[in-house]
C-alpha cells in the first residue's frame, strides 16, 4: 500500500512541529502539571486548525485526510500530550456525528465541535466495566419523544468541563446506543475527579439521574450503536497512539544529546560505550515500526477501509515501543533520568498509560487474534 505524504500534509508536519518546538515544548511542565494551556498559546493553536482537517467545508472543516490531522497529532504530542487530548476528545464525538448522525445533528454541533469553540468527549467505561459493552449497566429507557438514561460511567476525560458527550448505554432490549449527552441538561451530574501520573487531566465519574435525551440525540440508530462505538474507538485509539508516539520521538532525543554530551573520561558516553549505541537503535528500531505503521493504518482509514483490526495492532505495538524507549532514555540518563529537573522521566509515567487509554492490552490481544483465527489466515 502506498502511503507517502501529499504535499498538503508535508505542510501540516511542518507548520505544527514548529508551533510544538517554539510554542510548547517550552511550557511542556506547565501544561503537564494543569492540564490547561494558557490563553494566548491557546489562542495560537486554535489558528492552527487541526480538527478541521479531516472534516468537510461545509461545518467548518478543511477537506483533508485523517492522515494530516493525525500527523499533526503526533508533532503536538512531542511537546506534550495535553493539546493534541483535546483535539481527539472532540474528535470522537465529531466523527460519530458526521458519519451516523442526523442533517439536523452535523448543523447544530459540528461547528462549533471541529473549531473547537465547544468541549467534546467519549464515555463508556464503568465502574464495573471499560472493556466489555454487554457489562454495561447504564441504562437507557424509551419514553415519549426521547430516551431517559439512568446509570454512573467512570474514567471519563472532560467530563467535568465538556459540553457534549457521546454516551453509551444499554436499551432494554440489551443493544449498545449511542447517545449525544448535553452536560447542562437536568440528570447530568460529575462526580469524584481522578488523578493521573502521565499528566493533569479533568477526568471523573459522571452520575446520569433521570437524565432526558430527546429521540433526535440518538447518534444513528439503536441497531448502528455498536458499530458507533466500535468505530469511534478505533480511530481515538489511533489518536492517541500518534501521541505517543511523538512523544517516544522527544525521549530519543533526549537520550541522543544526553549520550552526546555526557563524558566518560574525555569521551561522550554515546561514543565510548557499545551498549548505549545499542539503546539508541533499539530505540529508533521501534519508533520506526510505529511510526510506518501509524502512516499505513491512517492511509487505510482514508480511503474508508476497516481499521479495527489495525488500531488494535497499533496500540499493541505502541505500547510495547513506548514502554522500552522511555526505559532505554532513562536508563541513558543514569540518575539524572529520575530526577524532576530532566525531561525524561515524564516518559515513564507516559508509558504506564499507553497500555490503558482507550481499552487494555488483554482486549487488544483478544481482538487481534481472534480476528486472525476467525479469517483463517494472515495474508490477505
Ligand atoms: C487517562 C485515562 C483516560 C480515560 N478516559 C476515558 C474516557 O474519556 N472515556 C471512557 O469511556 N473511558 C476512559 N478511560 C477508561 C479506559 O478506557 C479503561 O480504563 C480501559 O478501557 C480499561 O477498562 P477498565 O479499567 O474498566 O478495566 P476492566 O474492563 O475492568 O478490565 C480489567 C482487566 O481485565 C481484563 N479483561 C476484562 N474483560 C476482558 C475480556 N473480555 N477478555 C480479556 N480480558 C479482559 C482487562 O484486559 C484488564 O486487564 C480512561 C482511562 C485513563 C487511564
Amino acid at each position: 500500500m502506498e502511503y507517502s505524504l501529499t504535499f498538503e500534509e508535508t505542510q501540516v508536519v511542518q507548520s505544527t512541529a514548529r508551533f510544538a518546538l517554539n510554542d510548547i515544548l517550552p511550557l511542556q511542565k506547565q501544561l503537564d502539571s494543569t492540564g490547561i494551556m494558557p490563553d494566548g498559546l491557546k489562542q495560537k493553536f486554535l489558528e492552527l486548525g487541526i480538527l478541521r482537517l479531516p472534516f468537510p467545508e461545509q461545518y467548518g472543516g478543511l477537506d483533508a485526510t485523517f492522515t494530516a490531522m493525525m500527523l499533526a497529532v503526533r508533532e503536538l504530542g512531542y511537546a506534550s500530550p495535553v493539546p493534541p487530548n483535546g483535539i481527539l476528545e472532540n474528535f470522537v464525538l465529531a466523527w460519530p456525528i458526521l458519519n451516523f448522525g442526523s442533517a439536523a445533528m452535523k448543523e447544530r454541533y459540528l461547528p462549533g465541535l471541529i473549531a473547537m469553540e465547544t468541549v467534546g468527549g467519549l464515555a463508556f467505561t464503568e465502574p464495573d466495566t471499560g472493556s466489555d459493552p454487554r457489562q454495561l449497566i447504564t441504562i437507557a429507557k424509551k419514553t415519549d419523544g426521547g430516551w431517559i438514561l439512568n446509570g454512573t460511567k467512570r474514567f471519563i476525560t472532560y467530563s467535568g468541563i465538556c459540553d457534549y458527550l457521546i454516551l453509551f448505554a444499554k436499551t432494554e432490549q440489551n443493544q449498545v446506543a449511542a447517545f449525544l449527552v448535553e452536560s447542562a441538561r437536568p440528570g447530568y451530574k460529575v462526580g469524584r475527579r481522578e488523578s493521573f501520573v502521565h499528566m493533569a487531566l479533568d477526568n471523573g465519574d459522571i452520575y446520569l439521574e433521570d437524565y432526558f435525551a430527546p429521540d433526535e440525540h440518538l447518534i444513528g440508530t439503536v441497531e448502528q450503536g455498536f458499530e458507533v462505538l466500535l468505530k469511534s474507538e478505533s480511530l481515538g485509539k489511533i489518536g492517541f497512539c500518534a501521541i505517543f508516539i511523538g512523544a517516544a520521538k522527544r525521549a530519543l532525543d533526549l537520550a541522543i544529546s544526553y549520550a552526546n554530551t555526557k563524558m566518560h573520561r574525555d569521551k561522550p558516553i554515546g561514543i565510548k560505550f557499545p551498549m548505549i549505541q545499542e539503546k539508541i537503535a533499539r530505540m529508533a528500531t521501534q519508533i520506526e515500526a510505529m511510526d510506518s505503521y501509524l502512516l499505513k493504518v491512517c492511509a487505510k482509514a482514508d480511503k474508508g477501509g476497516d481499521i479495527f483490526w489495525e488500531a488494535a495492532v497499533l496500540k499493541l505495538m505502541t505500547a510495547e515501543g513506548m514502554r522500552t524507549v522511555a526505559t532505554d532514555a532513562m536508563e541513558i540518563h543514569g540518575a539524572y533520568g529520575l530526577s524532576q529537573e530532566y525531561e525524561v522521566g515524564r516518559f515513564y509515567a507516559m508509558a504506564a498509560a499507553v497500555p490503558v487509554v482507550m481499552g487494555s492490552m488483554d482486549i487488544q490481544r483478544v481482538i487481534t487474534g481472534r480476528t486472525l483465527l476467525a479469517k483463517g489466515k494472515y495474508s490477505d
